[in-house]
């Protein structure tokens, strides 16, 4: 059976009070859930974060990290450093990075690899924009997203992956995939995924669903075979939102 996960990516938003209060808020209504819960709050709130939900099971995970082990890279932020303030996760490749940070399939699997080699866990993420959607590029898009950025990958290397397909026109807009959207392109991912390596790999692999989830449109897209959580950027700032989308899964 593979995870189901609700991963909170609060980009550049909450300050160290609001992240806070946030969690507080968050663990105290949390609801029984088999599901795995994440939030990714800024790289400056994160050791703050973990002490924050010490006892409750919310796991505090990264937004970004450099694919150099140290060294002179001013602003960025390691993997050993995640690690050693007791974060195990980190999401890499969303599509704001690649888009405004210049972030190429390259350096991402650069950074796909470091933290692999870390023991960190990868919430990879790719996804196609409005025109490759519209000229019926998506498919071939997001399968040399894959290709590029995971295909080097070891077999064993992927217990450690989780997949989020996040269609970039999608993203902040309101407009969402439709559930038969999502579906049907997390049905592609897992068959690209089969024809690489194995089928074995391709069903165990839990890959979520970002762009627009809200209370209203979680349940059904959740509801779909392939979909196996979300990663919730404007819903995951509040929290009877975030909670209402745990509820959902
Ligand atoms: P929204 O939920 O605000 O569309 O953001 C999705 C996202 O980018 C999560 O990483």
């Amino acid at each position: 059976m593979r995870s189901k996960i609700v991963a909170g990516n609060w980009k550049m938003n909450k300050t160290l009070t609001e992240t806070n209060a946030l969690l507080a808020e968050l663990a105290g209504k949390l609801p029984d859930t088999d599901a795995e819960v994440m939030v990714a709050p800024t790289f400056v709130n994160l050791a703050a974060a973990v002490q924050d939900v010490n006892s409750s099971t919310i796991q505090v995970i990264a937004q970004n990290m450099h694919f150099a082990e140290n060294g002179a890279y001013t602003g960025e932020i390691s993997a050993d450093m995640l690690l050693d303030i007791g974060v195990d996760t980190v999401i890499i490749g969303h599509s704001e990075r690649r888009a405004y940070f210049g972030e190429t399939d390259e350096i991402l699997a650069k950074k796909v690899i470091t933290a692999l080699e870390k023991n960190l866990r990868v919430v990879f993420c790719f996804g196609e924009e409005l025109e490759d959607r519209k000229s019926d590029n998506h498919f071939n898009l997001v399968a040399s997203q894959l290709k590029n950025g995971l295909f080097n990958l070891k077999p064993e290397a992927w217990s450690k992956i989780v997949l989020a397909y996040e269609p970039v026109w999608a993203i902040g807009t309101g407009e969402t995939a439709s559930p038969e959207q999502a579906q049907e392109m997390h049905a592609f991912i897992r068959k690209t995924i089969a024809n690489e390596y194995t089928t074995e790999i391709a069903e165990a692999v839990s890959i979520l669903y970002g762009g627009s989830v809200k209370p209203a449109n979680a349940k059904e897209i959740f509801s779909k075979v392939d979909v196996d959580g979300g990663l919730i950027g404007g819903a995951a700032l509040k929290a009877d939102d975030f909670i209402a989308i745990i509820e959902a899964i």
